[in-house]
């Protein structure tokens, strides 16, 4: 809040041997996409930073919140460009706290979820820098939101797990006894690796027909969702042509979502509501 990040900041005044870091940096989550899904806590951070390092999921209208005498530095992706390294982050995060900036690190979705929100902050450990982590929605909850798929359902599923799509090189996890289990299971990044995963699954004994649901750009006016079945996943993933950010549910729970969707709208930011039954 407004209060204890003025006590923190006061706490990182540098002392009279000026060794304590004196800046200070929020580890913020972004949220899927919809400015309206930013925590309260996550707007006055950005409001109150003099310093804004962000990367590529953040979009323009969140941009937009952070006022203009802010400086930007952008580290993401662009336009094929190969992105910053981690280190390289890293090291404008502790150089810039330790000039005494206050410093907002905006990700997509949240810090701790396949954000290296870890990594950064241990970083930052390492050189007596304080921090505060502001935590975001991550894409599996704002997509299922959004689209109609409850991750977890009474006697539908009874867990729900996260997975990052990109480890799929060689031997796949024990995927199939997780949806098996009646688990739901959501992949981040999963996209490209759509045929991995779909002859994993089949491989380990999957269902042809299990539920499997693809949310492009989610909780964003632009977001759509694919129904499809285990069997066509990689034809549906190819058919999106690289429509990013993707994110693949798998599990019984995508079949509630035909019913769930009839009356579903999108509260659009400022209150219009329009029907995105899709
Ligand atoms: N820290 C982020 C995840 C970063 S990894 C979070 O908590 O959400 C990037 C992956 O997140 C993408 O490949 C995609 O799978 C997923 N993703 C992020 N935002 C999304 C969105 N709006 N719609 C669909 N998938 C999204």
């Amino acid at each position: 809040s407004y209060h204890s990040s003025r006590r923190l900041q006061a706490k990182n005044r540098p002392t009279s041997t000026g060794m304590a870091a004196s800046g200070f940096v929020y580890l913020v989550g972004a949220g899927p996409g919809d400015p309206e899904m930013l925590t309260v806590k996550a707007v006055n951070a950005l409001q109150q930073c003099d310093l804004l390092v962000y990367d590529r999921l953040v979009s323009k209208e969140i941009l937009a919140l952070v006022p203009e005498h802010v400086d930007k530095i952008y580290v993401g992706k662009r336009c094929g460009e190969p992105s910053l390294k981690q280190d390289e982050i890293n090291q404008i995060l502790v150089s810039f706290a330790q000039l005494g900036r206050k410093i907002v690190r905006l990700k997509g979705g949240d810090p701790f979820i396949f954000g290296r929100g870890g990594e950064e902050a241990l970083a930052l450990v390492e050189h007596n820098i304080h921090y505060c982590v502001v935590p975001g929605i991550t894409a599996a909850i704002g997509c299922a939101a959004s689209c109609a798929i409850p991750l977890t359902h009474r006697e539908v599923a009874r867990s729900v797990t996260l997975v990052t799509g990109t480890v799929v090189t060689g031997s796949l996890p024990a995927w199939s006894a997780i949806v098996e289990a009646g688990q739901t299971l959501v992949f981040y990044m999963g996209l490209e690796s759509a045929r991995a995963i779909e002859q994993g699954l089949l491989g380990q004994g999957v269902r042809a027909d299990f539920p499997v649901a693809i949310v492009t750009q989610g909780s964003t006016p632009e977001q759509k969702t694919y129904v499809t079945t285990l069997a066509t996943l990689e034809k549906t993933a190819v058919a999106l042509k690289g429509v990013s950010p993707a994110l693949i549910i798998m599990g019984e729970v995508v079949k509630l979502r035909e019913r769930l969707k009839t009356t579903l709208a999108a509260v659009a930011p400022m209150a219009n509501a329009s029907f995105v039954n899709e």
